[in-house]
């Protein structure tokens, strides 16, 4: 259903092999539970609690970029769903500020290029409130459990 390859946004991306149904289960995150203290900040993670992250998996989850109008987000737990209908090969990709909530994040420039794009990336309590509320239906389940 996906494949990976070399993304004009931003390195390796994750793509569609075929048209992908709204609802569609994308793929599920997986890694090694890391810390902070313990994460490569350099080497792929994903912020799953406070201090606590998953590490690269070497699988396809890796791969998928932000987007500030993604096509996919956390519908329910660690799985990522199709929130639209996805076009073969278009780039499946969620946004990141749907899982990153530490306090001292400074942000990182964001290339997604959509018209709505925010800038930068930042940590999901920097949002502006509606943007959050536009969000949280896609955060990670602790994020859900914290802004509800
Ligand atoms: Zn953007």
């Amino acid at each position: 259903m996906i494949y990976v390859k070399e993304s004009p946004q931003h390195g390796r991306g994750v793509f569609a092999e075929a048209p992908i149904v709204t609802g569609a289960l994308l793929m599920t995150f997986t890694g090694p539970l890391l810390t902070r203290a313990n994460l490569d900040p350099h080497d792929y993670h994903l912020q799953i609690g406070d201090d606590l992250y998953l590490g690269p998996s070497g699988a396809a989850d890796d791969y998928v970029n932000h987007s500030c109008a993604p096509n996919a987000g956390f519908v329910s737990g660690f799985t990522l769903s199709a929130l639209r209908p996805i076009k073969a090969h278009e780039e499946i990709t969620w946004d990141y500020s749907c899982a990153i909530d530490e306090e001292d994040f400074g942000g990182f420039p964001c290339a997604c290029g959509v018209p709505s794009c925010r800038k930068i990336v930042q940590s999901f309590r920097h949002l502006p409130r509606e943007v959050r509320e536009r969000l949280r239906p896609w955060t990670l389940p602790y994020l859900r459990e914290r802004y509800r």
